[in-house]
């Protein structure tokens, strides 16, 4: 199910409603139930929540207060019950904007408040939807765009080009729906993002069985999306782009393909988006003796659910977001697992982590209008630009290398005392778990207990002294410990900064992209390139996020911005847009001081957010405002029109 079903009528015993309430998530249900019975008057003033990362996940509301919302919703349920569950009419522009100063205890400003507009989609709106159609602008040019990936963003680029009338090809690796959550069918894989703000804004579901839910949960949810909106028919699937050639005479892109025969064909093409994400190519590592290995391996986006783990000795290097997730299953089937950690991760807890939504609480998604969306809504307020205080640098502050700023230092003693509270009978584990950098210096990992459950358990390792070689038998470690393995999995990560390879890619003039990026991969707001016109990119350079929001909402500003682009094209009768070097330039320039700025950008740890050279090359170091605002629309100014 890819939308919101509609709400079923109450007609269930004041107990039954107790009971959901008892389940409810306490700040979301009093916006949903002022907008349900249009009484504001259940937005008491002393019952504002706290959206605060420190806060606890019912916004910091204390026992009584809870028993207030729940007695309050109590009534307004009853009434709406008994009035035939009969939601009140819309609410007005005021009522909604009193809904969202509740809602974000009055710190959403007039800035914020159309973009978290979009982000509710009240009443079941799309208001990110092309506004306009290529038939009515510009009937009858030919046009096609090439969509590379049939992932989270493909899938979203193809459903806008579809809304907007322009033909389109998406071309597909591999021979399903899905990307990311397609090949990473490792054990445990799990969005580790609270699932009911994971969602395109247009297409939210309230059944979501976890609040972590499961790869199987998300495939089916994507797969879901892209069938609802008919683009099967749109994708080669199997077909890998080699590479794409602009034709400065035609103002096109040669899109060289290859179909899984081996055979190649070109697909001619006006405009190219590509959505191939930032960790889909599996990076090995580079340790002496690899192939000599005598027993199998593999990656863990390529999981060969073809070995049976049970029994075995297992080795698995990296201890990242992936191998956090796979390493408790692993454990709980193999006679001895070896896990080879280079840098410990600062872990978040979160006792949700693997929690099923509780049948309360599902049962109120289900019957109250609405209460998903303002539940999603607090999902995405509280993990919004508030977080981002937490990461930045204050230049001022002394307090040691371990953290950067008063707030950073208060996220990682948290983090800290959180792992000792878990470790306290193991100071051996202890040691060797605490980061000594500041915490989102790299990527923070969610927890829910398992890691370090996982870690005491007897047929477990945890080595931390370097890998020198792999021998037919195993792994050797610099200290000349040899740690015997049947099986070594690699959780090593991703090839992220080395953007858009294997595919060959020249624009204007034959003009290299590799070679013009020089191994330091940028694009202006992370989208065009100049010397590369009509070439799109969607979670291109610098558009990750570390401790703010998701990366669906970046790609819906980058599509809007991408149609604003071809709209541009369309009403002007032009052919093609180039970004200008100098807008390029000091774009980049400008996230290079925001990067240095950040945790990430002055941690000195290793990290997949930097490339070879040392600069921040995946992530995004302003708000999440700020990216909106700037994706609107194109400034036309700021491209040579071909
Ligand atoms: P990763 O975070 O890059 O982790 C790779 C791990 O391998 C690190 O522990 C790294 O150590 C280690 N490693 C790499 N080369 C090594 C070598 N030569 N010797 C020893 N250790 C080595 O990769 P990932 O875990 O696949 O995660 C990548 C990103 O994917 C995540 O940060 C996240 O954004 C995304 N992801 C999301 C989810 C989700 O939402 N559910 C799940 C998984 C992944 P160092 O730390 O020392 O480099």
């Amino acid at each position: 199910m890819a939308s919101l079903p509609t709400s079923q009528p109450i007609t269930d015993d004041d107990e039954a409603l107790q009971r959901a309430l008892a389940d409810a998530h306490l700040p979301s249900i009093l916006p949903a139930l002022a907008q349900l019975t249009g009484d504001l008057s259940l937005l008491r003033p002393n019952l504002v929540p706290n959206a605060s990362p420190f806060a606890r996940d019912q916004g910091g509301y204390t026992e009584g207060q809870m028993d207030e919302v729940r007695a309050l919703a109590l009534d307004a349920l009853r009434a709406y019950r008994d009035g035939g569950s009969q939601p009140a009419p819309p609410p007005s522009d005021h009522a909604l904007r009193a809904l969202i100063a509740f809602i974000t205890a009055n710190q959403a400003n007039d800035q914020y408040v159309p973009l978290l507009l979009e982000e509710l989609a009240l009443p079941a709106t799309d208001a990110r939807a092309p506004q306009w159609h290529k038939g009515q602008i510009a009937p009858g040019r030919p046009f096609l765009a090439a969509i590379i990936g049939a992932g989270m963003s493909g899938i979203l680029a193809g459903i806008r080009l579809k809304q907007a009338g322009v033909p389109f090809v998406i071309v597909e690796k591999n021979p399903d729906f899905g990307g990311t959550w397609f090949e990473n069918t490792y054990p445990g894989a799990r969005v580790d993002n609270p699932n009911h703000g994971y969602s395109y804004s247009f297409a939210q579901k309230s059944d979501w069985p976890f609040h972590f839910s499961t790869q199987d949960v998300l495939l089916d949810y994507f797969r879901g999306c892209a069938e609802e909106h008919g683009l099967r028919n749109f994708v080669r699937f199997g077909t890998e782009v080699v590479s794409m050639a602009f034709n400065d005479e035609q103002a096109t892109w040669a899109v060289r393909v290859r179909m899984a025969d081996g055979h190649e064909e070109t697909i001619e093409a006006n405009a190219v988006i590509s959505a191939v994400g930032q960790l889909n190519r599996p990076k090995m590592p580079d340790i002496a003796g690899q192939s000599a290995f005598e027993g199998p391996s593999f990656h863990s986006a390529r999981w060969d659910h073809g070995i049976d783990l049970r029994g075995k000795r297992v080795a698995v290097i990296g201890t990242g977001a992936s191998a956090s997730q796979f390493i408790p299953h692993v454990a709980e089937q193999v006679a001895q697992l070896s896990i080879f950690q280079r840098t410990p991760n600062w872990y978040g807890n979160n006792p949700n982590y693997h929690a099923a939504v509780a049948a309360g609480l599902q049962w109120l998604f289900a019957h109250v209008p609405h209460y998903a969306q303002w539940y999603r809504f607090w999902i995405f307020w509280t993990s919004t630009d508030g977080l981002l205080a937490m990461v930045k640098v204050d230049p001022d502050w002394d307090g040691g290398p371990q953290a950067v700023s008063a707030e950073n230092d208060r996220l990682r003693r948290m983090f800290a005392s959180s792992m000792e509270q878990q470790l306290a009978d193991r100071p051996d584990l202890l040691a060797k778990v605490i980061p000594n950098y500041p915490p989102a210096s790299k990527r923070i990992v969610v927890d829910n207990g398992i890691w370090p459950a996982t870690l005491k358990r007897p047929n477990v390792e945890l080595i931390t002294s370097a890998i020198g070689e792999i021998t037919p038998q195993g792994v050797r470690t610099v200290d000349g410990d040899e740690h015997a393995a049947d099986v070594i999995i690699y959780g090593t990560g991703f090839q992220a900064s080395h953007f858009l390879t294997p595919m060959h890619v020249t624009g204007l003039g034959g003009r290299d992209l590799h070679a013009a990026w020089e191994g330091d991969a940028r694009a202006y707001l992370g989208i065009t390139v100049p010397g590369f016109p009509n070439f799109f990119l969607m979670y291109g350079p610098n558009t990750n996020i570390v401790v703010n929001g998701s990366i669906i909402y970046f790609s819906e500003c980058e599509m809007t911005y991408i149609l604003g682009c071809l709209r541009v094209l369309f009403e002007r009768s032009e052919r093609a847009l180039d970004c200008r070097a100098p807008v390029y330039d000091a774009y980049c320039e400008r996230i290079d001081a925001g990067n240095r700025q950040m945790a990430w950008g002055v941690g000195k740890v290793n990290s997949w957010y930097r490339n070879e050279k040392g600069r921040v090359t995946q992530n995004w170091p302003f708000s999440l405002l700020e990216y909106w605002q700037q994706t609107q629309a194109p400034n036309v100014d700021d491209y040579v029109l071909l």
